[in-house]
């Protein structure tokens, strides 16, 4: 029986294979936004193929790269953070940790924390330092239910006040508010997952990149699957999905209905949540100008990390104003420590997540990969794998294609007819080569020169660090006798398992002493 591959060089058969039949989608709408030829649409929490791609495209990387949960892009989206002058372990690149509060108690009233994301969005759009803003209201029927919509006006932010527990599809929103209203200073808020995917759609350099004046990152702990959640409270507490008017975190998860208000324990509403986030190690929005979170036990308060300078630019900018209030967070040592607490956790818990998850699945979505100190302690040579495949210079882009879709890697080092290294080429290089010359193109005309390097003495920090400068996600390991010959390869997959691995061997030896 004759059985037909899947084109691997059609992202979306990765998509759907590793992110959407596992249940990774988290529903941020980016595959839809960034889709060249509108071939995709979120339904619910699901992305569906509107038709097939390869029908106009044989080529196209964009939906899996761009995902939040696939592993392209991963260090070339910290571009935006880099230069931070702290690098917390716990919450990423910093440059100030402060509380803060909107000074408008009406506005105070209406959120659970300080308000501080919508007086910020508020002041930003009055003032016309952003021409819209990407917010979350709800639905009028289902008031718990988001509603990504383009804010042009400070009523629509207003509207679009506190968390919403569900997955919300911003990036697509923001796709439209760049494609149909032409928006070009656009402020965001997002989740982690989402700012990643705005990240990614930025360092690809995509049509719709680049629009952001600001992106405010939310602290997350996790979101809950809507269907499964209104069925379980319907079933449960005979609920109706329209008579739950608000939802809010305290000890428990509180549902403000009709009747009055339901206290859900933790361990209920856990179980709601989406199967992507318990791999999830970002807490805090790493990648946001702005992040913004609860200051438990604080009320009233937000806690606020400036990370870059746009951010502080703009966030000092409000509080001369005097529209926000600021504290120092060393005032509130108990906050402070919750905060890098809750971080360390969610981190730790999602790469022994991610440890299990190895065990049964080919494929583990970890979001980020950042300098961690526990990288300096580990060799290259006990990370590098020793089976490189190599492609010539001479051979044209259609041969290299074909390898491409017959084996698993999407990048290879280069080599001469000396066998020297003179490049590596991936398909994002490839993508950019016309269909109707791929046949007379060289692989060694488009192969990247600055070639990331590294030896086996080196340790994984040295690595990651090659890789974030060059913005790219391989590192050829190199005989440091003969330097031509090629002793293996670094991926930033090795380097996430890695951080799993370390983390998993951390608990074992953490319960063996406790
Ligand atoms: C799913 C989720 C989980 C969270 N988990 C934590 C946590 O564990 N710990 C913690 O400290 N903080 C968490 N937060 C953040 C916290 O709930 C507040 O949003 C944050 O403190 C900002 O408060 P604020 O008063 O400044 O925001 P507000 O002024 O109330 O503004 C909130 C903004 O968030 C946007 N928004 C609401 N829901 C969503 C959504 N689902 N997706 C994208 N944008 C949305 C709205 O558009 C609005 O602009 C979470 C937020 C979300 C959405
Ligand atoms: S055209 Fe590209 S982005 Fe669109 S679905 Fe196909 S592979 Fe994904
Ligand atoms: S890009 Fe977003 S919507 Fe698309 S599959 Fe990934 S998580 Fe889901
Ligand atoms: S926990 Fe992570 S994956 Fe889940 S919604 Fe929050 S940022 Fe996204």
């Amino acid at each position: 029986m004759l059985v037909l591959k899947e084109n691997r060089l059609i992202a979306f058969n990765k998509l759907k294979r590793n992110i959407i039949d596992n249940g990774f989608c988290t529903a941020c709408g980016a595959c839809e936004g960034a889709c060249p030829v509108r071939a995709l649409q979120v339904k619910g929490e699901k992305v569906e193929r509107l038709y097939d791609c390869s029908t106009i495209a044989d080529l196209c990387p964009i939906c899996y790269e761009i995902c939040p949960h696939s592993e392209p892009l991963l260090l070339r989206s910290l571009e935006a953070v880099y230069n931070a002058p702290i690098r917390s372990e716990a919450v990423g690149y910093v440059r100030k940790i402060l509380l803060a509060q909107s000074n408008d108690s009406k506005i105070r009233e209406k959120s659970r924390d300080g308000a501080v994301v919508t007086t910020l969005l508020d002041f930003g759009v009055k003032n016309k330092i952003f021409d819209s803003a990407i917010v979350t209201q709800t639905d009028k029927d289902t008031p718990v239910k988001p509603k990504p919509s383009v804010a042009l006006v400070p009523d629509d932010i207003c509207t679009a006040i506190g968390t919403k527990f569900f997955p919300s599809s911003v990036i697509r929103t923001y796709s439209e508010a760049v494609l149909n209203y032409e928006k070009k200073d656009i402020a965001l808020v997002a989740v982690p997952c989402q700012a990643l995917a705005l990240r990614k759609i930025d360092a690809w350099k995509h049509k719709i990149s680049g629009k952001t004046k600001v992106l405010i990152g939310l602290f997350c702990f996790g979101t809950l699957s809507l269907d499964s959640f209104l069925a379980y409270v319907k079933k449960e507490y005979k609920v109706e999905p329209s008579e739950i008017k608000k939802m809010y975190v305290s000890s428990s998860l509180v549902l403000d209905t009709n009747r009055g208000p339901i206290r859900m324990p933790l361990s209920k509403f856990k179980k709601h949540i989406l199967p992507c986030c318990k791999t999830c190690i970002d807490y805090t929005s790493e990648l946001a100008d702005i992040s913004v979170g609860s200051a438990y036990p604080l009320k009233d308060w937000s806690v606020v990390i400036i990370r870059t300078k746009a951010g502080e630019d703009f966030f000092n900018y409000v509080v001369q104003k005097g529209i926000i209030n600021v504290r120092n967070i060393e005032q509130e040592p108990e906050v402070f420590e919750g905060m890098i607490v809750a971080a360390l956790n969610k981190r730790n818990s999602g790469l022994i997540e991610a440890n299990k998850l190895e065990q049964t699945h080919s494929f583990v979505p970890v979001r980020l990969l950042r300098e961690t100190d526990s990288l300096s302690d580990v060799k290259v040579e006990d990370i590098m794998s020793k089976d490189v495949i190599t492609v010539s210079s001479n051979m044209t882009v259609c041969e290299l294609m074909t390898i491409m879709t017959n084996t698993t890697y999407i990048g290879y080092p280069v080599i001469n007819e000396n066998n020297e290294l003179v490049g590596i080429v991936t398909i994002e290089e490839v993508a950019k080569v016309d269909k109707d010359s791929r046949w007379k193109t060289t692989v060694g005309s488009i192969a990247r020169q600055n070639i990331d390097v590294s030896y086996p003495g080196e340790t994984a920090l040295d690595v990651i660090r090659k890789m974030r400068k060059q913005g790219t996600g391989r590192v050829i390991v190199l005989d440091p006798k003969d330097p031509q010959k090629i002793l293996g390869i670094v991926t930033k997959r090795d380097l996430m398992h890695l951080l799993i691995k370390q983390a998993s061997e951390s608990t074992l030896s953490g319960s063996g002493i406790g």
